[in-house]
């Protein structure tokens, strides 16, 4: 049975970009031969005009484009004061990208465990855990899922420390009418690939209603510059081009419709999990864009096979926590205990989840998960 699964070959991948790209072709290609006739590649009309309208479309007055989702959060860190021997809380679940950025700065990451039913920071332990060093905290909303937003800003507001959130897995997704990226001091960024909004190259931004913060970004991101060759601190160099903005330009417009169809294939997939010992995602409503679909279980190994034998790809976000990461020893101390993120890194596996996915492979991943056992004895 095993190695049957093993030779079988993929019939539902675990993402396909090429889709997308031909569904667009006529309009990408449109907007690829303007770029190349402009003669004007960096920091142009097209990264301007996509600045203001993913500013609108999240409902904040600033957009600052960057070159990636990390340099996102590392330009965003640096923007809201923090500076080398600072801490940043985090969670330790979320793939290390805020752990990058931290280190980046010579600040230091403070685990908080994330909540068991929404994988994402929980804010009582937030709130034991916060102590005068810490100069910023980071909501990464998890697989599209947006975080606790009012419950982790009445402890952040209360302890006057700003909040950033991650967006990187959360564009477009919303919790009482009012967008992810709008909720903290800042809002991060990702247009890579596979996120919801993906460029084809690296991409990023932050979104800020302070124009304070936005001007001391739109510095950092070229040099440290005050004004043209005129450096008041140093700063990166982390700018989104031209060909990447007037992509995304193109892509914006359709991205409710896409998320809209990821929330429909992660409700397919959890009605179909319904009775089985299997964790599905907590809903799927407005804050859920079913960035991932990423469901929960102690016998991962063998529903991992069960879903490889039917040709369907997973893959676990993420299988290693910060804090137990071979780069964290170079700083040394004891890693924390993070019961809840520990377990987790355990029992996640992501199944296919995205707007190109056909009907006929949702009905193929919907008969697999029909078919898992329903009664799981205890392991
Ligand atoms: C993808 C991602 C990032 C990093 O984005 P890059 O553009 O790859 O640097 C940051 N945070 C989260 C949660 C992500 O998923």
């Amino acid at each position: 049975m095993i190695a049957v699964a093993q030779t079988s070959s993929i019939l539902v991948p675990l993402n396909d970009l090429l889709r997308q790209t031909l569904a667009l072709e006529p309009e990408l290609s449109a907007c690829l031969r303007r770029v190349l006739q402009s003669g004007w590649y960096i920091l142009g009309k097209e990264c301007q005009a996509f600045e203001q309208e993913f500013a609108a479309y999240c409902g904040v007055a600033h957009c600052v484009s960057v070159a990636n989702g990390t340099d996102a959060l590392e330009l965003g860190l640096r923007a809201l004061g923090v500076a080398p021997g600072d801490a940043v809380a985090t969670a330790a679940n979320a793939g290390g990208y805020a752990t990058t950025a931290i280190r980046q700065l010579g600040a230091t990451p403070l685990y908080i465990d994330v909540a068991p039913a929404t994988m994402t920071l929980s804010p009582s332990d937030l709130a034991a855990r916060l102590n005068p060093s810490v100069r910023a905290v980071i909501a990464t909303h998890l697989y599209g899922h947006m975080a606790d937003l009012p419950a982790l800003l009445a402890v952040t507001d209360g302890a006057r420390v700003p909040l950033l959130e991650d967006c990187a897995q959360a564009h477009g997704a919303s919790l009482s009418a009012r967008k992810a990226g709008s909720w903290g001091a800042l809002g991060c960024f990702s247009f890579y690939p596979t996120k919801n909004l993906g460029a084809l190259g690296d991409g990023g931004a932050i979104t800020t209603n302070d124009a304070a913060l936005a001007a001391r970004v739109t510095s950092l991101r070229q040099y440290g510059w005050s004004a043209k060759y005129h450096s008041a601190e140093y700063g990166r160099n982390s700018r989104l081009d031209e060909l990447q903005a007037a992509i995304l330009r193109v892509k914006l417009p359709h991205l409710d419709r896409w998320n809209a169809r990821r929330r429909h294939i992660a409700a397919a997939y959890s009605l179909a999990l319904a009775g089985a010992a299997i964790a599905s995602p907590p809903d799927s409503a407005e804050s859920y864009v079913a960035h991932l679909y990423v469901i929960r279980t102690a016998r991962r190994d063998e529903v991992r096979a069960a879903l490889r034998a039917r040709g369907i790809a997973t893959d676990i976000h993420y299988p290693v926590p910060d804090h137990l990461q071979l780069a964290a020893q170079a700083f040394g101390g004891e890693p924390p205990t993070l019961p809840v993120t520990e377990q987790l890194a355990r029992e996640v596996l992501t199944l296919p989840c995205y707007a190109e996915l056909r009907d006929d492979e949702i009905a193929t991943v919907v008969d697999a998960l029909a078919a898992l056992p329903r009664e799981v004895p205890n392991a």
